[in-house]
């Protein structure tokens, strides 16, 4: 049976999510996964990042949020989409094998569906999101990098 869109980043697919277990150096500091190497950039101060390259995925971003210690950077809404894009291309280019599944994926819709309503990196699947389309910038971006790295290695 062909699939037609991967809506869910877990099961089989988990390697999708950010909150996924693999090694990730990003502007010259090693982070286990993509969750605290995205997260970490909100903040300026190295040593921030670098505690936060300690954390968890969740605690990292807990760390990162409203009521965590970083300070937000003043042009992170600017430059946000960007940092994603980065962080999964590194990600994806410096493990081989994520990114042979990520080939493997073929030319399916990606869409970070999830239910804690961020309709901005995926798309809520709540019935309170239920009239909302999510911008899926998340699945965005992991399409945009399978399709370069098809074309370009
Ligand atoms: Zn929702």
């Amino acid at each position: 049976m062909e699939i037609k869109k991967i809506d869910h980043f877990d099961g089989e697919y988990a390697f999708l999510s950010n909150f996924y277990i693999c090694n990730v150096t990003y502007n010259g500091i090693n982070y286990k996964h993509t969750e605290g190497a995205f997260q970490a950039q909100k903040s300026l101060n190295e040593q921030d990042r670098r505690v936060i390259a300690s954390l968890s995925p969740s605690q990292a971003k807990r760390a990162a949020g409203r009521r965590g210690f970083v300070k937000l950077r003043p042009d992170w809404e600017d430059i946000k989409d960007q940092i994603m894009d980065e962080v999964l291309i590194a990600k994806f280019t410096q493990n081989p094998s994520l990114k042979e599944q990520l080939l493997d994926t073929g030319d399916v819709e990606l869409i970070e569906g999830n239910t804690w309503h961020d309709n901005y990196w995926g798309n809520c699947t709540c019935s309170k999101c239920s009239g909302i389309i999510g911008r899926n910038q998340l699945g965005k971006t992991l399409m945009n990098i399978r399709e370069e790295i098809r074309k370009n290695g």
